[in-house]
């Protein structure tokens, strides 16, 4: 039995076609935060994955006009924390939306900031980044993990979701790695 495309042709070139197709890709959501002389900086991201397990790595695809390119190169290290479902105004702030009356917090990891509260969190020294296109791929060599656990926020046809199932403190490790 044949399956039917929804649409039969798409043209790669075409950035609406890009955009349509990659939003189709479900991920969770991030804040990147580094500091600079002890100023904080953050930033939502969803082109975030594991990198290496040994050592352990990550990566994070920034576009090359955000500002936190430039203060990632400068910085040298970032932190990571994957936010819950309940924390959607985060994703908003760090993206250009704050939402009055809220004000994110932080801490400190050796000296590189994550939210104070946030599903998992990591902090990483910039290895060595690689260009790719209009963005630069960060790749950080983790230091220092932690995790409080909680619901993920999902994010996906650029809407905002959250996982169906309930045990999701119940961690089946990947046999893949
Ligand atoms: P800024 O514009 O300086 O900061 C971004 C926002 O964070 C501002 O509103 C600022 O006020 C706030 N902020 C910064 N620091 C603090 C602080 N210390 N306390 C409180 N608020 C602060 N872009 C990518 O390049 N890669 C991605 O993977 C990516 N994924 C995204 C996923 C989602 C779901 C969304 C909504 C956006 C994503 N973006 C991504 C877009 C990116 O988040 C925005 O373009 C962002 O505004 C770029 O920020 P900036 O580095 O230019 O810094």
């Amino acid at each position: 039995m044949s399956m039917s495309p929804v649409a039969p042709e798409l043209d790669p070139a075409d950035a609406r076609v890009y955009r349509r197709v990659m939003s189709r890709f479900a991920t969770g959501i991030t804040v990147v935060t580094t500091a600079i002389d002890g100023e904080v900086f953050g930033m939502t991201a969803n082109a975030f994955m594991a990198g290496s397990l040994e050592p352990p790595m990550c990566v994070v695809s920034i576009g090359n006009t955000a500002k936190m390119a430039a203060r990632l190169r400068t910085a040298g290290h970032y932190g990571v924390s994957f936010l819950r479902e309940d924390q959607q105004w985060l994703s908003q702030n760090f993206a250009g939306k704050p939402i009055e009356g809220r004000e994110p917090t932080f801490r400190i990891f050796d000296k590189t900031p994550v939210l104070e509260h946030s599903m998992a969190s990591m902090s990483a020294i910039i290895d060595s980044t690689a260009s790719c296109g209009d963005h630069t791929l960060f790749i950080g060599r983790i230091f220092a993990m932690t995790e409080e656990g909680g619901r993920p926020l999902l994010f996906s046809a650029s809407r905002y979701g959250n996982v169906s199932f309930e045990d999701v403190d119940d961690i089946k490790l990947p046999g893949f790695w």
